[in-house]
């Protein structure tokens, strides 16, 4: 028999000490470390054979979701930049852990050329793909419209928009009926922070190019699907995307009174590719500890 876990005590609760990483930051490197299911997801054999790609595979939620699908009988390719390589090799030992092949393709996917190449490395490597979670993401926090540079909303822009654009496109020729694309939305797709101008913003529009997607790609099989997460404790938070003032208190307006953990969420994203989930699409799935839908 599994014990009732109270969601409350859980996990860690703020306040947490401040910390900052320069961006990208590295999840083994804050404190407390997040959960992403090293040692309690426990997979059956739900994606058994299926061949994914997960870009940002290395941290946060990403991590989360690569490490799940290993324990589901999947073979993974993450994506991660260059200076993430240390989180990724953790991430690639489990995969071989759980029996299942593991790459690491490392690479800025501002780049349209390598977004290209990314798909075709993974779809060689894999010797297919039926499962693409375009999950990474970038955030920074800027008081005011004032602060941000072309540059810096380029960036959020590049990250967030065009690489799923890119991805997505390189990825369609090789996604047979039944494969599933996850994107990763946010509560502030729907109730946008002052200080996330540009963030938010592409949030919204992963919201809309999932539910578009869905209807394109519906007669062809293919499902399209979305994660709006709310506040979970990863890197990304604490290299930009939150003030410091923040992270002290970082989830403490929840119904649980802390933050998500990246490993709270994995089961979402097998559920989402599962055969069993077959008459999900369009849909975004919330987890965001009792706000965050419309
Ligand atoms: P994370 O920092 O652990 O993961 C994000 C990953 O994005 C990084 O590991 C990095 O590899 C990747 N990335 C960023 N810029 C890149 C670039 N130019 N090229 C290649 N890779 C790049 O943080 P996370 O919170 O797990 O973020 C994952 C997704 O979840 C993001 O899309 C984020 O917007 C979304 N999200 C997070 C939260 C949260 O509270 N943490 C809430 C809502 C949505
Ligand atoms: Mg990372």
């Amino acid at each position: 028999m599994k014990p009732l876990e109270d969601p409350r005590g859980k996990y860690p609760k703020p306040p947490f000490e401040r910390q900052f990483q320069p961006f990208p930051g590295l999840a083994h490197k804050m404190n407390p470390v997040p959960d992403h299911g090293e040692e309690t997801y426990v997979g059956t054999v739900r994606l058994k054979g299926r061949k994914a790609l997960i870009t940002g595979g290395d941290s946060g939620i990403g991590r989360a979701a690569a490490i799940a699908y290993a324990r589901e009988g999947a073979d993974v390719v993450i994506n991660f930049l260059p200076e993430e390589q240390s989180d990724a090799d953790q991430v690639l030992e489990l995969i071989e852990k759980a029996g299942q092949k593991g790459f690491g393709i490392p690479g800025d996917l501002r780049d349209e050329s390598f977004c290209k190449e990314l798909v075709e490395q993974a779809v060689k490597k894999l010797g297919g793909l039926d499962i693409l979670i375009n999950n990474a993401g970038h955030q920074k926090t800027n008081e005011s419209i004032l602060d941000i540079s072309t540059e810096a909303f380029d960036r959020t822009m590049k990250t967030n928009i065009y690489a799923p654009f890119w991805i997505i496109k390189a990825a369609l020729p090789h996604l047979k009926p039944g494969s599933s694309i996850i994107g990763l939305s946010s509560v502030q797709a729907y109730d946008p922070s002052e200080d996330l101008y540009d963030y938010a913003q592409t949030k919204a529009a992963t919201t809309s190019y999932v539910k578009s997607l869905a209807k394109q790609l519906g007669p062809k099989g293919i499902r399209v699907n979305g994660v709006a997460p709310g506040p979970v404790w990863t890197a990304l938070e604490i290299s930009g995307g939150q003030t410091q003032e923040n992270i002290e208190v970082f989830g403490e307006d929840t119904a649980f009174g802390r933050p998500g953990q990246p490993a709270e969420l994995a089961s979402i994203f097998v559920q989402l590719a599962d055969n069993t989930g077959s008459f999900a699409t369009g849909q975004i799935y919330g987890s965001a500890g009792g706000s965050g839908q419309p």
